[in-house]
């Protein structure tokens, strides 16, 4: 069975579906589940950081060009940070979702699943 879908289409999804969707009559409606709040240079050395919103908790990374590449998870109560070895900011991105996805979903209550 199909997993409930929480519902989101941007302006620019609603264009985009109905070019895609052969029947579609896609309308813009609800609020982005990952949004990508911002991309700024360090302020101590000056790398590339994005911060993304996914579901309500906050993704941080900091991307060092000769490897050691931080990541940050800020969730309330529960923080925590890993280091990650990214060949290019869009590497780092994958990888940053990826642990993301690692320690968050480990902590989800799955038992009435
Ligand atoms: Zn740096």
């Amino acid at each position: 069975m199909a997993e409930t879908v929480r519902r989101y289409v941007s302006e620019a999804g609603a264009e985009a579906f109905n070019d895609l969707r052969i029947y579609a009559s896609v309308m813009p409606e609800g609020n982005p589940p990952i949004k990508m709040l911002g991309r700024l240079p360090s302020e101590e050395c000056g790398c590339p950081e994005e911060l993304w919103r996914i579901e309500g908790i906050d993704l941080l990374f900091h991307f060092e060009a000769d490897g050691k590449s931080e990541a940050f998870v800020f969730a309330g109560d529960f923080e925590a940070e890993t280091t990650l070895t990214a060949r290019t900011l869009n590497d780092l991105r994958a990888k940053a979702f990826q642990w993301f996805a690692d320690i968050i979903d480990m902590g989800e209550d799955t038992s009435d699943g």
